[in-house]
């Protein structure tokens, strides 16, 4: 009891001293049944709204009430190049050019249209290193891109996964798939950050392996953009994609993105799927029938862009620029460090917490397992719910918990830590 009084009062005192504190107000709170503020812990699935969302929106519909097709190319931010403020701030999130980078579609199309360009098989090297945990939707899109090229998942994917008893990967055991693989790999696809385990992967050192065996190599940032710093364009990776509804809060089903390094800007040979908006902008309206792609990311674009959809997602990255990722890091870090000790000294080894310890290892979520069944687990779920505290779970025994640094509070970790506590204690 007296450790929990402890911890509560030391959370006060970090969020007193807490530099970032002010960006809370910038976004709206989902409430509990009481009317008092949610305890939301969920930003890996899905981001707060900014306050401002809704003035963004308000100023597109303005516009085309005003102006009808007019808002095209008059108002503050006209509609046909409405994506390109985007750039600036999604480069300081994924560590890139503003040219590498491009706010388009959803991420599992932005994956498609990469794979077009980047999964190019020949007869010798046609395989692709994925993860055996990978995010359905992701397989989904390999092993379609697999039979499109007429190729089977027996013989041209690889799968790697964790040692038998250990939870997360190991850089190294990803690095000796890669040089297995060696001249038969094409591709290496993994995620930034693993969306079950919450484990941050070493992008640099993986990228540079698969890029020395000889195969391209692609990130799926979806748990790692607007969570972790990133440098992509150092990294050498030649693609990333993410959706911008998690960390990022741009609103569900928001606009997504796409990183192509800037060795391809110019790459006219790439194999691409290709639209009117990734023609070059200097002659895009003279309709020619030559597709002539734009240099960089931008070349990937198919459609003129959702600006209604995009709007939301402006407020968000003003506040991520305000902030900055390196600070939103730090506190980040912080917010993990005290949950971890006020889990071990409160929980003990009722719970496992299968992310990383390690700060290179690890985003902002927690992923923990309950001792016991599964059931007992979904149980122990129920009860937060209930008590307020808004996580996730995933089957088949997962709880993610994921403070956010723009606007989660080290008051909302000691109280959801402590419902988890009374949760535990249930018969
Ligand atoms: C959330 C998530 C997605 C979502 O895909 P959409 O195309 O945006 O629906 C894809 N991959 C991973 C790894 C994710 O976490």
């Amino acid at each position: 009891m007296t450790e929990a009084v402890d911890e509560a009062m030391a959370a006060r005192a970090l969020d007193a001293a807490d530099p970032l504190a002010g960006f809370r107000a910038r976004f709206r709170l989902p409430e509990a049944a009481d009317g008092t503020p949610a305890l939301y812990l969920c930003s890996n699935s899905l981001g707060l709204m900014p306050v401002d969302a809704g003035a963004r929106i308000a100023e597109v519909l303005d516009s085309w009430a005003r102006q009808g097709g007019g808002g095209h190319e008059a108002g503050k931010a006209p509609w046909l190049t409405f994506h390109e403020q985007f750039a600036e701030p999604l480069a300081h999130l994924v560590g890139s050019a503003s040219g590498e980078v491009v706010a388009m579609n959803t991420l599992t199309v932005n994956l498609h249209l990469l794979l077009v360009s980047f999964y190019a098989p020949t007869t010798t090297r046609h395989r692709i290193l994925i993860e055996r945990a990978a995010f359905p939707s992701d397989r989904y899109a390999v092993a379609s891109q697999l039979a499109f090229h007429g190729r089977r998942p027996e013989e041209s994917l690889i799968e790697i996964g964790p040692r038998p008893e250990e939870e997360v990967l190991r850089t190294e055991d990803v690095i000796a798939a890669i040089e297995r693989a060696g001249p038969t790999l094409a591709l290496v696809l993994l995620p930034g950050v693993q969306y079950l385990t919450g484990q941050l992967l070493d992008i640099e050192a993986i990228s540079r392996c698969a890029r020395a065996a000889g195969a391209c190599v692609g990130w799926d940032l979806a748990h790692a953009i607007g969570n972790v710093p990133l440098a992509l364009h150092d990294s050498g990776a030649d693609f990333a994609v993410w959706c911008s509804y998690k960390y990022l809060c741009g609103g569900p089903g928001a606009v997504a993105g796409a990183f192509v390094h800037a060795r391809h800007a110019h790459a006219t040979r790439l194999p691409r799927f290709a639209g009117w908006w990734g023609h070059d902008a200097a002659s895009r309206f003279d309709m020619p029938a030559e597709f002539v792609p734009m240099a960089g990311a931008e070349g990937w674009q198919l459609s003129n862009p959702p600006v209604l959809a995009l709007a939301p997602l402006a407020a968000a990255l003003t506040l991520f620029d305000a902030a900055g990722i390196e600070r939103l890091r730090e506190k980040s870090l912080a917010l993990g460090r005290f949950a971890r000790e006020t889990i071990r000294r409160r929980l003990g080894g009722r719970v496992t917490l299968i992310t990383p310890d390690a700060p290179a290892e690890h985003g902002a979520q927690l992923s923990l397992k309950v001792a016991g069944t599964p059931g007992r687990g979904r149980a122990v779920h129920a009860a937060l719910q209930a008590a307020g505290v808004i996580g996730d779970w995933r089957e088949p025994d997962v709880i993610r918990l994921a403070p956010a640094p723009l606007y989660n509070t080290y008051g909302e970790v000691e109280r959801a830590i402590g419902h988890l506590a009374r949760a535990l204690a249930a018969p």
